[in-house]
């Protein structure tokens, strides 16, 4: 039985998700500029047992922070087109945006169509690039919610392109989104929201006409 932990920032930091099945995946940490993250995240569920840090993405807002559970010795998973900016610390240029340039080291690159079996609750990787080459969705297709990272946000709002992203790459990846039947949208910012796949086509509607339009 799946339990979802949400941890929703109230500051530039990224939302944070615990997945607990069988086996327990943090979905992002932030980006370790308060170290509370562990504290806040250890008032939940016992640190100890978490198997893997999975990253949507390697912004230095949503993986800055998996350094402070490095003494944890948990894995970390991302997709294998964002490793290099992250195990550089260039995270894309965010790292001076953030101020944030430790790097971030990758045990496990994921690609598109990869699933990550908690025990019962399998997290299907879908590959979404357009905010960041690497950047990924994560799906439960029986619970029927999607961890979307910066692709999705609710109301229809779509992540940047300009921080190693790529416009006609994020309407390809919204159209992929759209088609997927989900109701709970976690998002990399902003609140947990139901009606996902309302706001997927919403997006994908948007970013077809202002991202595509030459
Ligand atoms: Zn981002």
């Amino acid at each position: 039985m799946v339990e979802l932990i949400k941890i929703i920032s109230k500051t530039f930091d990224s939302n944070c998700y615990v997945i607990q099945d069988k086996k327990i995946a943090l979905i992002d940490t932030g980006s370790g500029l308060s170290s509370d993250i562990v504290e806040q995240i250890s008032t939940r569920v016992d640190i100890n047992t978490i198997d893997m840090i999975i990253n949507t993405h390697g912004h230095a807002d949503h993986c800055g922070g998996n350094g402070h559970f490095s003494r944890f010795n948990i894995k970390c998973l991302a997709h294998k087109n964002d490793v290099a900016e992250m195990e550089s610390g260039r995270f894309y240029g965010t790292s001076s945006m953030f101020g944030r340039n430790i790097p971030i080291r990758v045990d496990v690159a994921l690609q598109g169509g990869d699933k990550i079996d908690l025990g019962g609750t399998v997290l299907e990787v879908i590959h979404t690039p357009g905010h960041t080459p690497g950047s990924i969705c994560l799906y439960e297709r029986d619970a029927g919610f999607l961890v979307s990272g910066d692709t999705l946000f609710s109301g229809g709002n779509f992540g940047r392109t300009d921080i190693g992203g790529n416009e006609l790459e994020m309407v390809s990846s919204l159209e992929i989104l759209s088609n997927l039947d989900f109701d709970l949208l976690l998002p990399g910012h902003t609140n947990v929201v139901t009606n996902g796949q309302k706001f997927a086509k919403m997006a994908f509607r948007y970013a077809k006409e202002f991202l595509d339009e030459d």
